[in-house]
């Protein structure tokens, strides 16, 4: 039973995590005052949604904002302080000090519980510094609206993007869509090294198909400047590519700068440390998102798991228990999929670098099976592959690549994962056929039955 009246639950952060813990605890203690904090002037976008602002797949700006401070004081009953950063936190005063941009003062927010929701931030490349007017990252809507901005005053045919993980293939993408010409740098072999060596070769010849340059192995590049723009990247000795617009796209990081100053404790992974009641180490002050480092289901390590889905659910649990309920968030399988052009590549667990990294004795099998009848014009080829452990066949990680129905696929070996379903179980599933939506054999009865004959 909840009986904390009147106290201020204050929130840091308004786009993912910090609405989802802002309208919970309001949900949860309705006599608390709620109020989210946040240093743009827009809250709660829909982030993973900018590149296909970028393609133009999605049309309307404004169809990424999926609140605004009036609609969620309104729908929500929290309110919001937007352009509003948060400078420092006195623990002992239980007191955040805040620029409010908007008047250009700076004022005090006493607090009974804090929630960090800051997020991440894009990692940047140490050689190119300054304020140069032709170098992105893609990581917020105002980010977004100044690429597009400067692709609209100025001329732009040649584009690098650096840096070839999903969010660099998501917006070569969009880009490539846009018909402008594509470099693609990264300092790996393949395109997204992280998730399968298959779905990297897959991507890689996708890329060649859509006239997107590929180079790999790009360490080093050097780079010439004119009127505060860089015009070249020189790749190598010989090799220079001409660039009217760079992407960096290298990964995030956590943000903890307030959390840093206000010495609370950080792990390795540089996520704030949390308990499963989402708590960090002061009992006043939780936090969710981007920020924190969560337990990795499978190892039982601290890992870093920088998504949207997450950060919500984490949001969820820390706004319920900071306004006085008791709700945990467990440990957490890592899947992840993405649509580049008309694949879609699942990784759920572990990949093989990471499994033979932490020294499993795993075995290891593949399948391959179209994803419709043979009569489908539209059928394509589907790739799937599943690690486990040979003694007790418990779940390491799959991967997938094929058609949209791979989604459902790496969802259901995550929850077998979770709930410790060994790869022996994946022939006790009764799979659905219909011709035109799967394959007589599902591909996971494929790889159930080589689980088994093994
Ligand atoms: C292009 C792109 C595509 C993506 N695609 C996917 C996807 O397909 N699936 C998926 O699950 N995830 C995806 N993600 C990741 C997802 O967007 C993030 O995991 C999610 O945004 C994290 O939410 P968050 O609230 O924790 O942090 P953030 O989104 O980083 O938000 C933190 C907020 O805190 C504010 N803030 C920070 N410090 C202060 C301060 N001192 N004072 C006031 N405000 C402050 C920031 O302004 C920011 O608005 C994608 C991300 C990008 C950039």
């Amino acid at each position: 039973m909840v009986n904390i009246n009147g106290q201020n639950i204050i929130i840091v952060g308004g786009n993912v995590a910090g609405p989802s813990a802002a309208a919970k605890a309001k949900r949860t203690n309705p006599s608390s005052n709620v109020i989210l904090f946040e240093e743009d002037i827009f809250i709660s976008t829909a982030s993973c949604q900018l590149p296909y602002l970028l393609s133009g797949e999605i049309e309307q700006h404004d169809d990424l904002i999926l609140y605004s401070a009036e609609s969620f004081l309104n729908e929500k009953n929290v309110i919001v302080k937007n352009n509003t950063i948060i400078k420092e936190i006195n623990r002992r005063k239980r007191e955040i000090y805040y620029l409010d941009k908007e008047n250009d003062c700076q004022k005090i927010q006493k607090y009974d519980k804090l929630i960090l929701c800051t997020g991440s931030t894009s990692k940047k490349i140490g050689l190119i510094t300054g304020n140069l007017k032709n170098v992105f990252y893609l990581k917020t809507f105002k980010s977004f609206l100044s690429i597009n901005n400067y692709l609209k005053t100025n001329y732009v045919k040649n584009i690098s993007i650096i840096g070839a993980g999903y969010i660099g293939l998501e917006v070569a993408e969009a880009l490539n869509k846009r018909n402008y010409s594509v470099n693609l740098l990264e300092k790996r072999d393949f395109p997204l090294s992280e998730f399968d060596e298959t779905a990297s070769k897959i991507v890689l010849e996708q890329l060649a198909e859509k006239g997107i340059s590929f180079y790999s192995n790009i360490e080093n590049f050097h780079f010439d400047i004119e009127e505060n723009c860089i015009k070249n990247l020189r790749i190598s000795n010989q090799e220079s590519l001409h660039t009217d617009l760079i992407l960096i796209a290298i990964g995030i990081e956590p943000n903890n700068i307030l959390a840093t100053s206000s010495k609370l404790e950080i792990g390795k992974s540089g996520g704030l440390k949390v308990d499963k009641k989402m708590c960090t180490s002061d009992t006043r002050i939780f936090a969710a998102g981007d920020n924190v480092e969560i337990t990795n289901f499978i190892t039982n390590k601290p890992d870093y798991f920088p998504f949207a889905s997450i950060a919500h659910d984490c949001g969820h649990v820390a706004g319920a228990n900071a306004a006085g309920n008791n709700l945990s968030f467990t440990s957490v399988v890592k899947n992840v999929s993405l649509k580049l052009f008309d694949n879609c590549i699942v990784k759920v667990g572990l990949n093989q670098n990471e499994i033979m990294m932490y020294g499993y004795n795993f075995k290891m099998h593949d399948a391959v099976e179209y994803n419709k009848s043979k009569n489908f014009n539209d059928r394509k080829l589907c790739y799937a592959k599943i690690f486990y452990q040979r003694e007790n066949y418990k779940i390491l990680g799959a991967s997938f690549i094929g058609g949209d129905e791979v989604v459902g696929m790496g969802n259901l070996i995550s929850f077998m994962i979770k709930n410790n379903i060994g790869a022996n179980k994946l022939t006790n599933i009764n799979f659905s056929y219909t011709p035109k939506l799967s394959s007589m054999i599902n591909m996971l009865e494929i790889l159930g039955r080589k689980i088994l004959q093994n």
